[in-house]
């Protein structure tokens, strides 16, 4: 049975869900193609690196670039090119039958092909205080928050990339920055390494954990672990930014599509998930390199794949 919602539906060729590099490079490659995509922007317009400081890896770039210019950037590239970029998040999909349903707080569009390039959110620590101090010193994005922290103390939690860059740019605005860290090395790439070794605001506490977020009005301070003796303490703080890796944004296309057993979604090299039609492009797809260029690699990629399939489409019809 039709319902009101889908016989007032709008029909396209092509959805892309998710407005980062993977999803505006898609979008670019797309509307090249002649296909109109409509990019449905979700959360966070232009992703995750649209929350980064500097970009210095992204090549084009030599001096670097800000994530919020580049986001701007590729969505002015692939709107020049007929894509548009819509924004209404998504509320549900129907991948179960051709045309696909997706449905948005706006509307509900009947399309033949989707690409999903929905990213990934942060992990929790999961700890008591986490989630009653969220914007009152626990933060998740250091480029959003820093301004706040001028000349606080403050600690970082993870070892990864994030953890460093995001500590290193906090270190513009507090008085100190101590990283807390599970373990005794670093995962961070080298280059990081070496410039928060060598910042005099940057130290670090090693095989610890935060086990607890203590404060009144704000974070006062943070409860300590050793994993190696188990010894606790309490370390005064005003603010706990936390960079412990992330979680693929699948919860739209769960029981509908493969997710592998760390839950994002399965492809093969052409970028299609398990259903024909449907592809999946950049983070939510992608737990090993979690770069702009490869994310937007990823997108090109798939809407090339995109237009293949459509014209199969259409040439079978
Ligand atoms: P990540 O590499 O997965 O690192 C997460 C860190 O958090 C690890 O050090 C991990 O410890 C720690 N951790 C995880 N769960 C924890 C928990 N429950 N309690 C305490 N610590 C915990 O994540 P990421 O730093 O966000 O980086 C993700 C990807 O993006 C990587 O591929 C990275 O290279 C890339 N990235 C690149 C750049 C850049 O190129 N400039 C910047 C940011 C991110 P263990 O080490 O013990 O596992």
């Amino acid at each position: 049975m039709t319902n009101v919602d889908e016989a007032n539906s709008i029909e396209k060729d092509l959805i892309i869900v998710g407005s980062g590099p993977a999803g505006l490079s898609a979008a670019l490659y797309a509307a090249r193609a002649d296909l109109r995509p409509i990019v449905l922007n979700g959360m966070t317009l232009h992703g995750q690196a649209s929350t980064t400081d500097m970009i210095e890896n992204y090549p084009g770039f030599p001096e670097g670039i800000g994530g919020v210019e580049l986001g701007q950037q590729f969505q002015t590239q692939a709107e020049r090119f007929g894509a548009e970029i819509v924004m209404d998040q998504v509320t549900s999909v129907d991948l179960s039958h051709q045309p696909f349903i997706v449905k948005t707080y706006g509307s509900t569009y009947k399309t033949k092909a989707v690409i999903i390039s929905t990213g990934a959110t942060h992990k929790k620590l999961n700890v008591p205080g986490e989630k009653e101090f969220v914007g009152r010193g626990v933060s998740y994005c250091g480029t959003c928050d820093g301004w706040f922290f001028k000349d606080k103390d403050i600690i970082v939690v993870g070892g990864g990339d994030s953890a460093l860059e995001e500590g290193l740019f906090l270190t513009r605005f507090a008085n100190s920055v101590t990283v807390i860290h599970r373990r005794d090395e670093l995962r961070a790439g080298a280059i990081l390494q070496k410039r928060a070794f060598s910042n005099p605001k940057m130290k670090f506490i090693w095989d610890t954990v935060v086990t607890e977020i203590i404060g009144n009005e704000g974070v006062e301070a943070v409860k300590l672990q050793s994993v190696k003796t188990g010894e606790e303490k309490e370390l005064p703080t005003q603010g706990v930014f936390i960079f412990i890796g992330h979680t693929p944004n699948t919860e739209l296309f769960k029981d509908q599509l493969a997710v592998d057993e760390k839950g994002y979604l399965v492809t093969n090299k052409r970028f299609e998930t398990t259903l024909p039609g449907v592809f999946a492009a950049g983070e939510v797809t992608d737990p090993d390199f979690r770069q702009v260029i490869t994310s937007a690699g990823m997108g090109a990629a798939a809407a090339i794949q995109a237009t293949r399939y459509l014209e199969e489409l259409e040439e079978s019809d």
